[in-house]
């Protein structure tokens, strides 16, 4: 929909009979009339009233709805009743539109005029009978935009003049102010601060505030479902098609995330910030067991419409709900745990919506506490390096170890790597948590070789973090030189998804640790992209194949071949193979027959503290 006319300026502007006593008389009639206590019935007659006394064809009121970017008439005076009625119709516009508009309320109103050859005129939606001429007055109460009253003549032109128009906008804030004093539906007001400018949607700010006024109310109803969707991959939209495309993108999203809840009452909806969506909106409960799926569907649609649009990004689509039942909830409150929920959907479930609950609360606390203890932690050795054999497969004999944190309380119990690595991922401790593990592995080994022990290579875990900076490589260099550790005793493990994720600096990295003569291995093999082509151009020494392979004590056929066909790939490759998670005798078995170099399992030995690991090796070495 484009806009037509231009905007008001004096030339515009013809003197007719209208003075100011007939502006007076005018304002003092509508406001009288507004004091009605019926309000339709008041709203209605200032529509009669100055349609008749402009003899318009017909004056109508649209007001915003709840939905972005949308007009709906609301109250109407049509003179000519062989005309189409439009009341109720809802006219949504594109975002430039829109801005446009506000833009040209902001300066005033808005005229068209067909005889002075104005573009079609489109500002009131597609017009069944096409007008000769249109005012459109903004409503605005203070800085809120609320909507319009149009004046619309479908056979003769008009001649506006200044004072007409200074009454008539005083007429409609009038109008405005009645509005927004009585009518709920004008809760959902917006303004040209309080909106976003890119959907149209009220921003978070005033969704926030408006929450906080609202959900008392609201809650006498039902209890609110606060909904918290989170658009992935929007960023590749952004760079894939451009930030025009990835603007449509956040619209289309916009509407369908409120489509067919413009009626709903209380329905509020806005943008938190990028590609992230909150709203709210009282639910019956018994319709909180068919909610998850009706957000599931509308997600599915979206999905498939943003397909349709954008078929090289597969985007999708997590959402997070969150009941609320009580009054006193703050809503900053409310949308964090929306959000909280959005974070624990599985990717394979990705439309599906996680509701939030307590226990995520505790797991939260619990988050919240370990990265409050960590540099104490830290700090005073609780963190425990545990070291798992690896065993040669040609005569069982111990090849090496890998080096595996844990966490141990005061009571002498562990935490164990699962509770904190992805958490400190996500927060970027586990640079510490790394660093503090590498120092732990050379200490080791340099008293080994000070008190003249055997020693065997140990392997450490480097987690994709330490690609968002270059602390890593120093940090090792630093160590070697501490410790004098001969670099053959040493071994980095990196997961496949980081050759993947970040393959020039995975590279690099890999490459100045040969250079410096430190083994490298890929870990995990065959637990997420598994491309052997990866394999083939980086060079690795050891590829270290996960456990997903040995699912069952007995191996069934598939996966024998799988892994036959692995093992003998990365030899022919020349890489050492290492299969982790071995648990059984038949399937140590297995793997020396497939040729495999080593194992690491329980099979062979769990992971140990230093001083049973020092008692594994005297076993094995002597
Ligand atoms: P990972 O690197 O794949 O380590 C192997 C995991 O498998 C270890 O779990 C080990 O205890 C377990 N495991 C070994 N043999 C068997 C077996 O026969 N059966 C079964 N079911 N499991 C076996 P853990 O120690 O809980 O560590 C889990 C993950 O946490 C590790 O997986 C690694 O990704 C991460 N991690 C552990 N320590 C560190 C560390 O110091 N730094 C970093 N960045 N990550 C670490
Ligand atoms: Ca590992
Ligand atoms: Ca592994």
């Amino acid at each position: 929909m484009t806009l037509g006319g231009r905007i008001m300026n004096k030339t515009d502007v013809e003197r007719t009979l209208f003075d100011e006593s007939d502006g007076f008389e005018l304002v003092r009639f509508v406001t009288e009339e507004l004091n009605a206590a019926d309000i339709d019935g008041a709203v209605n007659g200032v529509a009669e009233h100055l349609r008749k006394r402009f003899s318009v064809s017909c004056v109508s009121v649209r007001e915003i709805t709840a939905a972005p970017l949308s007009l709906r008439f609301v109250y109407e005076s049509l003179g000519d009743e062989t005309k189409t009625h439009r009341l109720g119709e809802v006219i949504r516009y594109d975002g430039d539109n829109w801005a446009r508009m506000l833009d040209v309320f902001a300066k005033g109103c808005y005229i068209y005029d067909r005889e002075k050859g104005d573009t079609p005129i489109e500002a009131l939606g597609p017009m069944p009978d096409p007008p000769a001429c249109v005012l459109q007055l903004p409503m605005f109460c203070g800085e809120d935009f609320l909507g319009t009253i149009d004046l619309v003549d479908f056979e003769k032109p008009h001649k506006w003049n200044a004072t007409e128009l200074d009454a008539l906008r005083i007429c409609a804030s009038a109008v405005c102010q009645r509005l927004y004093r009585t009518n709920a539906t004008f809760m959902s007001k917006t303004s040209r601060n309080e909106f976003d400018p890119i959907t149209g949607l009220i921003s978070f700010d005033s969704f926030n505030k408006k929450l906080g006024e609202r959900l008392g109310d609201m809650l006498k109803t039902a209890p609110v479902a606060i909904v918290y969707t989170d658009i992935r991959r929007f960023k590749y939209i952004n760079e894939t098609y451009g930030y025009k495309k990835g603007d449509d993108l956040l619209r289309i999203a916009a509407a369908a995330m409120s489509a067919g809840r413009e009626f709903t009452p209380d329905f509020m909806i806005c943008r938190v910030h990028s590609d992230n969506f909150v709203s709210a909106s009282p639910l019956p409960e018994e319709l909180m067991p068919s909610f998850p799926d009706y957000i599931k569907k509308t997600n599915e649609e979206l999905c498939g419409l943003l397909q349709k649009e954008f078929p090289d990004v597969r985007v999708k689509i997590n959402t997070g709900i969150c009941y609320v039942y009580d009054p006193d909830t703050k809503p900053a409150t409310a949308i964090a745990n929306a959000n909280l929920a959005r974070k624990m959907t599985r990717s394979e479930q990705a439309d599906r919506p996680v509701i939030f609950t307590e226990e995520m609360m505790e797991d939260i606390k619990y988050q919240e506490y370990l990265t409050a203890e960590l540099p104490n932690a830290i700090a005073n050795h609780d963190l425990k390096v545990y070291y798992q054999p690896k065993i040669n497969c040609a005569d069982d004999s111990l090849y090496g170890a890998e080096a595996l944190v844990r966490w141990q309380r005061e009571d002498g119990t562990f935490i164990y790597p699962d509770k904190f690595i992805p958490l400190f991922e996500q927060n970027g401790n586990i640079v510490d948590v790394d660093f503090y593990v590498y120092r732990e592995v050379f200490k080791y080994l340099r008293r080994r070789l000070d008190e003249g022990l055997p020693v065997v290579p140990i392997s450490m875990n480097v987690s994709r973090i330490h690609f968002k900076s270059d602390r890593i490589v120093p940090y090792i260099k630093e160590l070697l030189s501490e410790y004098r550790v001969p670099p053959e005793l040493l071994e980095f493990e990196l997961t496949e998804n980081i050759y993947i994720k970040n393959f020039e600096k995975a590279n690099a990295f890999v490459k100045t640790l040969q250079d410096m003569k430190i083994k490298v291995s890929m870990d995990d093999f065959g637990s997420g992209y598994s491309s052997l082509n990866v394999m083939s151009v980086l060079p690795i020494d050891t590829l270290k194949i996960d456990r997903v392979f040995l699912k069952s004590d007995e191996l069934n056929d598939v996966d024998k071949t799988v892994l036959e066909c692995v093992i003998s790939m990365a030899k022919r490759l020349g890489m050492n193979v290492i299969c982790e998670g071995v648990e059984t005798r038949s399937q140590s078995q297995f793997l020396k027959r497939a040729n495999c170099d080593m194992i690491q399992g329980y099979y062979y030995g769990r992971p140990m503290n230093e001083e049973s690991f020092d008692l594994f090796t005297k076993e094995k070495l002597g």
